[in-house]
């Protein structure tokens, strides 16, 4: 993570481009999802630094707003929600690491538990120190990533003494194809969760991702558990987006060229002019998290960036460290080096981005840079 202070020549102007997370976005798009749960909790997935947004300061922004319950992926992740929160409930989705459980103990953290292997540990563990430490217990429904199979949930049922030295918080699943509401998995999953909830103790439960929440209010259960909506993805593509943009990213003009009929531009020599062109050089490359895969020619939705809210398309391959934009049709004489390009803000959407280089707008977040410079506004 870029930190102004540590590092001068991270700074707007200075850096290749600056990235502006708009806290302020961030606290209403949570402010929503939550009137939306009704009275369910909203807890927040801020797995992989906030979906590449910066943990710190979202995890701030969110208790500042009311979250008290946040999921990391991982213990190396939880670290920083602790340090930026003392008092939060923090689940960690991947589980108990083998021989780690003290790790969990000494920082307060919660396993998601996702075999009955790890529930027996955390079970042991606790029983060994003396404290009925909670944790949630994960059940698939469908997904085959993580959480109990059917016969695991058998097994537990016969045996409850496998779960009975810890605090079973939650029980959660995931849903496959929240994206897509009209999904038959979604109801399907659904219900397969409420066949294994029967099967196993009585506690607060937990189904929703972003799009979950967005579906049905039969899915929130006690407590859903958006990520990618409260940074301002689309939860269900199709349909218009209902949640506030949270990031934008600018760069600059390096150096404005003309460019003669018949040349090409870029590796591979993959852009050709079709008539005497003026090409801008922009330094943000697949190094910052910009696809190389956005640049196709054949492509009628054409990638590019917006100048002075012009659209410029691509011309040339990505390279790591910059591209390369047709801006001949730009009006004026205008674009020159310095001038501000507007890689992802008001007129191009994350979800634009991500359908130009055939992915989710999860990964064009999470592969956000680290040589920028970083902006947190209200
Ligand atoms: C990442 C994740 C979420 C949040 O998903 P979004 O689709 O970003 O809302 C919720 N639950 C689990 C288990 C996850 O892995």
């Amino acid at each position: 993570m870029a930190d102004l202070e540590q590092q001068p020549y991270l700074r707007p102007g200075v850096a290749g481009a600056t990235l502006t997370v708009d806290l302020g976005a961030l606290r209403s798009n949570y402010l929503k999802l939550n009137d939306l749960c009704g009275a369910a909790e909203c807890a927040a997935a801020v797995k992989g630094d906030a979906y590449g947004t910066g943990v710190a300061r979202v995890v701030e922004t969110l208790s500042e707003a009311g979250c008290k319950t946040f999921f990391v992926a991982q213990l190396s992740e939880a670290v920083h929600v602790r340090a930026a929160l003392p008092q939060a409930i923090i689940y960690v989705l991947n589980g108990l690491v083998f021989a780690e459980a003290g790790s969990y103990a000494d920082m307060r953290l919660r396993p998601v538990l996702g075999t009955v292997e790890e529930i027996a540990e955390w079970s042991q563990f606790c029983e060994a120190i003396g404290k009925r430490l909670p944790a949630a217990v994960h059940v698939d429904t469908g997904i085959n990533r993580l959480g109990l199979t059917q016969r695991e949930v058998e097994t537990l049922s016969s045996a409850p003494e496998l779960a009975a030295g810890f605090d079973w918080a939650l029980t959660m699943s995931h849903l496959a194809c929240a994206d897509d509401p009209a999904h038959p998995m979604n109801s399907e999953q659904l219900a397969r969760f409420n066949a294994l909830r029967d099967q196993l103790p009585k506690t607060e439960a937990s189904l929703a991702n972003s799009g979950g929440t967005l579906i049905d209010k039969a899915y929130h259960y006690d407590l859903v558990r958006p990520g990618v909506a409260l940074y301002g993805g689309n939860p269900s593509p199709p349909e218009p987006n209902p949640m506030q943009p949270v990031v934008r990213l600018d760069s600059l003009v390096l150096q404005v060229r003309e460019v003669a009929a018949g040349s090409t531009v870029g590796y591979g020599a993959k852009w050709r002019a079709q008539r005497p062109s003026k090409i801008a050089v922009v330094p943000i490359g697949y190094y910052d998290g910009y696809f190389r895969s956005l640049f196709d020619t054949h492509a009628d939705d054409q990638a590019g960036v917006c100048i002075e809210g012009q659209f410029a398309p691509l011309a040339g391959r990505v390279s790591m460290d910059m591209i390369t934009v047709d801006v001949t049709d730009i009006a004026g004489e205008s674009v020159q080096r310095g001038t501000k390009v507007e890689i992802i803000g008001p007129n191009i959407s994350v979800d634009d981005v991500a359908r130009w280089a055939g992915t989710i707008p999860y990964e064009v977040l999470t592969a956000l840079g680290s040589r920028y410079a970083r902006v947190y506004v209200n």
